[in-house]
């Protein structure tokens, strides 16, 4: 269903951005991958997904430019854009260093305004593009600790409103899915040290203290997350635009 179009994924060297990348990919889409990692696991993805990697740092504004040109230059497009890079950094306020305050702004926020300014163009010449965000149920709700990362997807949220609108004659949609709790290998690898410094057992950390917001008690998966994805590139999806979908086993509902 994809056949001919091309997708860029910021963050698609790992979790929600490689399963993404993998699921576009799957539907004929070609696909420029961007994000850091390890030299040779990356060229391996890339490989499989006949992709082309650009390792752009989406807190560089002229790196995400030059990397949308790269893309239009060697791929065309993007006709789909999806912005997934993000970081975290949990601190009270009053201890937050300024410095991750000013990196979680920079990547999870102001690089979704930069990659969409630079692809917008094209797709409103084409009159038709999507434009995929990937926000959190923190662009919705928030949690003690983490006012950067919901500062910054609050803001992504009402960035996919605004450039929603603008677009809305256009053939373009610009929505956005926050999904809760997602079983990525960040998240994973927080439950060791979890165990140990709260002496609870890996049952209890996942339980208790990771899904404690969320009422299925189960993880979102990548896959979940791509497929909606992919639903939202599809020609059924045309009228859903400026939509913030949550996939959040009812967190939010709550
Ligand atoms: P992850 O750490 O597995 O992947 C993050 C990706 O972003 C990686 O490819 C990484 O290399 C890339 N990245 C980080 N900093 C970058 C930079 N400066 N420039 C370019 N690329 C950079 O994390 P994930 O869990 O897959 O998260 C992906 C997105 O989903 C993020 O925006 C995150 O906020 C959001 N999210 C995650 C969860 C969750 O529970 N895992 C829940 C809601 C939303």
């Amino acid at each position: 269903i994809l056949n001919g179009k091309v997708a860029l994924v910021t963050g698609s060297t790992s979790g929600i951005g490689l399963a993404i990348a993998r699921a576009l990919a799957s539907k004929g889409a070609r696909l420029m991958i961007n994000g850091f990692g390890d030299a040779d696991e990356i060229a391996a993805i890339a490989d499989d997904l006949g992709a082309i990697h650009d390792g752009a740092d989406m807190s560089d504004p002229d790196a995400i430019g030059r990397m949308l040109d790269r893309c239009a230059a060697e791929l065309g497009g993007p006709d789909i854009l999806v912005n997934n890079a993000g970081i975290q950094h949990v601190a009270p306020v009053d201890s937050f260093p300024p410095e991750k305050w000013d990196a979680i702004i920079a990547i999870n926020l102001s690089a979704v305004f930069h990659t969409t300014r630079h692809a917008l163009p094209e797709m409103k010449a084409k009159g038709w593009g999507r434009v995929i965000n990937t926000a959190s149920a923190h662009s919705l709700v928030a949690s003690p600790n983490k006012s950067a990362y919901v500062a910054a997807k609050h803001g992504v949220a009402g960035f996919t409103k605004t450039a929603a609108l603008e677009t809305a004659r256009d053939g373009v949609t610009v929505n956005c899915i926050s999904p809760g709790y997602v079983w990525t290998p960040l998240v994973e690898n927080q439950i060791p040290d979890t165990m140990q410094a709260r002496g609870l057992t890996r049952e209890q950390v996942m339980n208790d203290v990771l899904l404690a917001a969320q009422p299925t008690k189960q993880f979102v998966t990548p896959e979940q997350v791509a497929a909606l994805a992919v639903f939202l590139c599809r020609d059924e999806a045309a009228s859903i635009t400026g939509a913030n979908i949550s996939m959040d086993g009812g967190w939010t509902a709550a």
